[in-house]
């Protein structure tokens, strides 16, 4: 049968699993000989088989019973006994730590009988009573369901009554009627009288926990942090140790080191006479954890030892709470701590200096998101710039605009150039459109899980949420902030991500010392975050096993991103050549009657096309540029139809001749498609616009040519966009190799280059073997390959209903932001085994923004590609990625 129950002692850390995060460490440190509470932990298995039939398991009931029984034989006394009673905790632990999110009861086993025991135990009735009175609240919102605040208003109302505000102040007496009033309370908005048994306090408990997996607030968090919804949570029972029983208790957090800076030193916070989550909760001032040297110098001696052996054992950063009971200190938790992207870094070159973890491991505790974090261009701080408000960091980034009430003024000032913040109250779905305009959003209420945050956070986009101090009035159209600003519309704000900062007016922004660094500034070295980048960037190109190239279309891109590592170009669109003053050149070749016409603009644009060329290829001497052909459809190039309609209409309604725009309306009209992504493009072009890939790939291999003779080193891939079918791709690379014939007999110049295709249609993945026979390197395009494989319109879908797929987890996170695994992955998968089956060291890249994604970039070493490809700035979140991958 299953094994549904362990005890402490039974456990280790590596059974997370099973035992989720606290049981498992509580079961660590148990067996390291620390002083850990007496307990057993209910499995995570457990929850599943309850939340799956909603009954608990059979034998649960059983083996809760026989541990209990040895619990109480061990401590001597009953759960709930009246004059001796044993109580215990029930509080919830999921593998991944979700603070705050799920549910803890203490004081379970407390009654009107064991109330007076507990009482009589400690010599403190007061004591007795305000365990009791903490019970029947957290029980009452927890497993109840009763609304926090009806307790907090009783409570308020007794300390109201006495004349303070301090919850010390409520003597025994009045803790007895408070106790009395909960009980109405729970009666109330309960329907049922709180439960007298002991036992069944700590079930009901149990099963409350298991069903705090599925709360709304729990979900949520989850799809926020991707962590999977099938893993449940596991139940911890642990004997009460008490830091209310009087001025010698009291309870406290410690983190083994800083969590902002990774410095070493003594960081936490202690409440002397204090419980639980009394803490965090703020309802008293906490003191400096080095204070407590003074109150109880044993106790600290004590927990710096333990520390110490925490982070030896553990080799990283560890938080703790603890409880001090009349002098004798308890470890009621420890577990990896969370921490700050720069702390992250320097943490971990810090313990491989501490000789703890060697760099292998180093490259394991930073994340590419965290680099990312790190590259973001920060405000000035020196800059003396006007604070006016303080709110939650929810999507880091540093954002200047415009004040914005809504969304509808968002999108239509920033169509008119305008930079502008939406600060809402809350977002909703309807504010998307805003959202995407804006260059940062701001609302007053609502936390790190609010719309405004996971949207923010979803699309990349700096936010400030729950900024409670500011009046948000949309009617009126102005916002105020404490000490009487005043802020209009149309006013100038700046809003820091990075630290929940708002400003007044424009603060300056300046380049993070990462990226200084990054660009090659040697000065930014001497910077102790840096020197740990640096170091961490260093391994992890040491490890990997991809190549990691950069989407550059220009010489500049180009050298930006090989200053930040980059090893070529994985792609070059060159759609973004035909635009600006050559517009009209290419107006002319898609209107061209004749073949002489076309081929005269071609021929125009030829020179334009190879200066760009030449250009890249210098920037990226030495490395392999992978060059595109023409890709969007045509219509691009040409003036919007509506307004060209219009423009017609009205000249023939005052009479007017407009020979040119009714030429160039005809012409759109016979452009014009319903489904454009869908329709004339990539190697469809090519196949049905005589000379417009011979022109592209003249210029190209004419610029190598000209690379070449100029001492050079130019390594070109020619790269046929969406191609669905060998035979496409086998009529395009014909004129592209009758092109490099008759370039090497003008130039003179014999050239080693390479004619690939894109797979990013479901058709080409699939016949990847096929087109493998003819194609020598293949590039993911996972952007189309998501939008075909999904059916999703790349432009239209994440306004129109992202939103909803993500509020209703549909999925976790957009597909077009981190790879689908299971499908648009699966493609790939096919794609690459049956392109190496056909051709054995076929050279496998991909270029979709995926390739910058550092989830995605792990799967894209799991199936064997040789590069990913991003936008410069991801280049370095790449190289870290691969690195961890390899690792
Ligand atoms: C792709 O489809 O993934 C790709 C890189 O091409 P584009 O985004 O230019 O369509
Ligand atoms: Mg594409």
């Amino acid at each position: 049968m299953t094994k549904f129950v362990f005890d402490f002692a039974e456990g280790n850390r590596d059974m997370k699993d099973l035992l989720g995060g606290k049981g498992a460490n509580l079961a660590e440190m148990t067996n390291l000989g620390l002083p850990v509470p007496p307990g057993f932990t209910i499995t995570t298995e457990a929850c599943h088989a309850f939340l799956k039939s909603g009954r608990e398991p059979e034998g649960l009931s059983e083996e809760v019973s026989t541990h209990l029984e040895a619990l109480e034989a061990r401590m001597g006394k009953k759960l709930g006994q009246s004059d001796n009673p044993l109580l215990v905790s029930v509080r919830s632990g999921a593998k991944f730590s979700m603070p705050g999110m799920m549910e803890t009861v203490l004081n379970i086993g407390l009654n009107d009988q064991s109330v007076r025991g507990l009482a009589a135990q400690a010599g403190n009735e007061r004591f007795a009573f305000d365990s009791y009175r903490r019970l029947i609240q957290m029980f009452g919102k927890t497993v109840l369901g009763i609304h926090g605040e009806y307790f907090e208003e009783a409570i308020d109302a007794a300390k109201h009554a006495k004349g303070t505000t301090n919850d010390l102040d409520l003597d025994a007496e009045d803790l007895r009627s408070l106790v009395e009033t909960y009980k109405d309370v729970v009666i109330k908005h309960a329907g049922r009288e709180f439960p007298q048994e002991p036992r069944e306090q700590m079930d009901l408990a149990v099963k409350a926990v298991f069903e705090s997996w599925n709360t709304d607030r729990a979900v949520i968090y989850r799809r926020q942090e991707r962590i999977p919804g099938d893993l449940g949570t596991a139940v911890n029972i642990c004997s009460m140790v008490f830091g209310n029983l009087d001025m010698t208790s009291g309870t406290g957090v410690a983190f083994t080191r800083d969590p902002a800076s990774g410095a070493k030193g003594v960081y936490g916070d202690y409440l002397q006479n204090a419980q639980g989550e009394d803490v965090v909760a703020g309802i008293r001032n906490t003191i400096p954890l080095a204070d407590l040297e003074e109150i109880d110098k044993t106790s600290y001696d004590e927990l710096m030892n333990i520390m110490s052996t925490l982070e030896g054992h553990y080799k990283d950063l560890c938080d703790i709470e603890f409880t001090v009971e009349r002098g004798k200190l308890w470890m009621l938790q420890t577990r990896v701590g969370k921490r700050t992207a720069a702390a992250a870094f320097r943490i971990a070159t810090q313990l491989v200096d501490q000789g703890l973890i060697d760099m292998d491991e180093a490259i394991q505790r930073v994340t590419g998101a965290q680099l990312a974090q790190l590259m973001f261009p920060r405000f000035d701080e020196s800059s003396g710039m006007k604070q006016i408000a303080k709110g939650m960091n929810a999507s880091p980034g540093a954002a200047v605009g415009r004040v914005v009430f809504d969304s509808y003024t968002a999108v239509k000032w920033s169509r008119s150039g305008e930079k502008v913040i939406l600060v809402r109250r809350e977002t909703n779905p309807d504010d998307l459109n805003g959202m995407i305009a804006a260059e940062g959003i701001l609302t007053s209420r609502g936390g790190k899980t609010s719309h405004a945050a996971v949207v923010a956070r979803g699309m990349g986009k700096t936010c400030v949420c729950g900024v409670d101090s500011i009046d948000v009035d949309t009617k009126s159209r102005v916002m105020r902030a404490p000490g009487g600003v005043v802020v209009q519309e149309g006013d100038v704000i700046s809003i820091d991500g990075t630290s929940g900062k708002v400003y007044l007016g424009e603060v300056p922004v300046v380049a993070s010392p990462v990226v200084r660094f990054f660009e090659g500034d040697e000065t930014a070295v001497g910077d102790e975050l840096v020197a740990a980048v640096a170091r961490i960037m260093e391994h992890a190109d040491s490890k990997r096993r991809m190549a990691v190239r950069t989407n550059a279309d220009n010489a500049e891109d180009s050298e930006r991103a090989r200053r930040f590592g980059a090893q070529g170009i994985g792609l070059c669109r060159t759609e973004h050549m035909f635009l600006g003053e050559r517009r009209q050149l290419v107006e002319d070749l898609i209107l061209a009657d004749t073949d002489e016409e076309r081929d005269s603009r071609l021929a125009e644009l030829l020179p334009l096309q190879r200066a760009d060329f030449v250009a890249i290829l210098e920037a990226m001497d030495g490395l392999p540029v992978t060059i595109r052909l023409l890709d969007p459809p045509l219509h691009e190039f040409l003036p919007d139809i509506t307004e060209l309609s219009v423009r017609v209409a009205v000249a023939e309604a005052r009479g007017e001749e407009r020979e040119g725009d009714l030429r160039m309306l005809q012409a759109v009209s016979r452009l014009h498609e319903q489904n454009p992504m869908l329709g004339l493009r990539g190697v469809r072009l090519g196949v049905v616009i005589p000379g417009l890939f011979a022109m592209q790939s003249r210029a190209i291999l004419e610029a190598a040519a000209e690379r070449a003779k100029a001492g050079g080193d130019p390594q070109v891939e020619i790269m046929v966009p969406l191609v669905g079918a060998v035979q496409e791709f086998e009529t395009v690379k014909q004129d592209i190799i009758q092109v490099a014939r008759d370039v090497r007999a003008e130039t003179g110049v014999f050239l080693d280059f390479l004619v690939g295709t894109m797979i990013e249609l479901p058709r080409a993945a699939l016949t990847a073997d096929q087109i493998a026979e003819a194609a020598e390197f293949f590039s993911f395009g996972t952007n189309d390959l998501t939008q075909t494989t999904w059916g999703f319109s790349r432009d239209d879908v994440e306004a129109a209903f992202f939103s909803a797929y993500l509020e209703k987890g549909i999925f976790g996170v957009s597909p077009f932001e981190s790879i689908d695994r299971e499908g648009v992955g699966e493609l790939v998968r096919i794609g690459v085994e049956k392109g190496r089956l056909m051709r054995p060291g076929l050279k496998l890249g991909v270029c979709g923004e995926h390739g910058g994604d550092p989830d995605s970039v792990h799967f894209f070493d799991m199936v064997g590609l040789d590069y990913v490809s991003c936008s410069p700035f991801r280049v370095p979140v790449a190289r870290l990625e691969a690195g961890r991958a390899s690792g």
